[in-house]
């Protein structure tokens, strides 16, 4: 029985890496013992992050200008880490809004800095909307420019990268990292809970620019602290083993499969299945205006709230679960992320469209 999982988070992972750590779950590389059972320091583990390091290097082709550090505390602890490190006295972190993540972030900014939250929404169509990032006013005076590409819960995403003179662009790919390719370079910092496209959580990566290391910021936990975590090779403390060997094997599995390039072909043609098929519907609509519909959630609404319940059972009888739009949000939402087959897009639309024969 093959279930899809549409899960926002955590997300399925391609079945070949969970099916290879099952193989090696009680002892790893011969040596008679778990993974999860050893140290962090000892020279098989030490082993394994320098090759996943290099792995996520090839991956997202990210230069020696920057340092990638392995990280706890998720993508909400880098909402911290990035105005904590990052701060500048008498310049704001400047906050781009377009969601309920990224106004997350500027919340957890505020407790530690002077925020300058700037609204990107252009909701007045009736659709979910964004402006062209280059009418997007940033102020000059920033510590950093903080924006979040893809809105998990809105299902929106933002393709093109804003830009500014003087202050860092700091970005918050939870749930885009690895999906399609990107310019590391036009970034400063990156930041990605591992839980979606990476690895199971625990995890978070943050690419950044070695410059920054740097700045001074503001007094800051030791283990958020990105100097410390640079100079001590993300083990200041014991990181998250196990999330950390899975984050490599799944790095391993997308080199072998094309890497971020066949990952993008094949996350565009899912999404256009979906959205083509809920745009030519007028039993379901998506509300997001296309030129930044989101290629990893996509959000959708039934013609009739009340047929939620009946729609969600139906859905998990057919073997497609987790498919709960955010409480936020209501309706539907279905997350397509790279472990994700088109059989799974397929099943779900041919359910979609019975679903919706039925209760016409
Ligand atoms: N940012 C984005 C874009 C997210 O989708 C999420 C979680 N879904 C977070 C931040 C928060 O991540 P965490 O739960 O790992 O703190």
């Amino acid at each position: 029985m093959t279930v899809y999982n549409f899960c926002a988070g955590p997300a399925m992972l391609p079945p070949e890496v969970m099916n290879k750590a099952q193989q090696e779950f009680l002892n790893w590389q011969n040596l008679g013992v778990s993974v999860m059972e050893m140290s962090h320091r000892s020279a098989p583990f030490l082993a394994m992050v320098k090759e996943c390091e290099a792995s996520l290097r090839r991956l997202m082709a990210i230069s020696d200008e920057f340092d990638v550090l392995f990280m706890h505390g998720g993508g909400r602890g880098q909402f911290a880490a990035v105005p904590l490190n990052l701060h500048l006295d008498n310049a704001p972190g400047v906050y781009i809004e377009n969601g309920i993540w990224s106004t997350g972030a500027t919340q957890e900014g505020a407790r530690f800095t002077t925020v300058e939250g700037i609204n990107v929404r252009n909701d007045d169509n009736g659709q979910f909307d964004i402006k062209p990032v280059n009418q997007w006013l940033l102020p000059e005076n920033a510590s950093f420019i903080h924006y979040c590409p893809n809105e998990t819960i809105d299902g929106i995403e933002i393709f093109d990268v804003p830009k500014h003179k003087t202050a860092p662009i700091v970005a918050d790919m939870s749930s885009m990292i690895l999906s399609r390719e990107i310019n590391v370079d036009d970034f400063d910092v990156i930041y990605a809970g591992a839980q979606k496209n990476i690895g199971p959580s625990g995890l978070c990566i943050v690419i950044i620019r070695k410059t920054l290391l740097a700045r001074e910021g503001l007094p800051c936990p030791s283990i958020l602290d990105y100097k410390i975590e640079a100079k001590q090779g993300s083990m200041y403390n014991t990181p998250p083993t196990f999330s950390w060997y899975l984050a490599a094997e799944v790095f391993k599995y997308l080199e072998a499969n094309g890497g971020v390039q066949a990952m993008e072909v094949h996350n565009k043609n899912k999404a256009a299945i979906l959205y083509d098929y809920i745009d030519g519907s007028d039993f379901y609509s998506n509300k997001v205006a296309k030129h930044c519909r989101s290629l990893m959630n996509v959000p959708f609404w039934l013609k009739d709230d009340n047929l939620n319940a009946e729609f969600l059972a139906q859905a998990a009888q057919n073997n497609l679960v987790a498919l709960e739009g955010h409480r936020l949000v209501g309706g539907m939402r279905a997350s397509i992320y790279n472990a994700m087959p088109i059989e799974g897009i397929n099943a779900l639309v041919s359910f979609m469209e019975k679903f919706a024969k039925e209760h016409s």
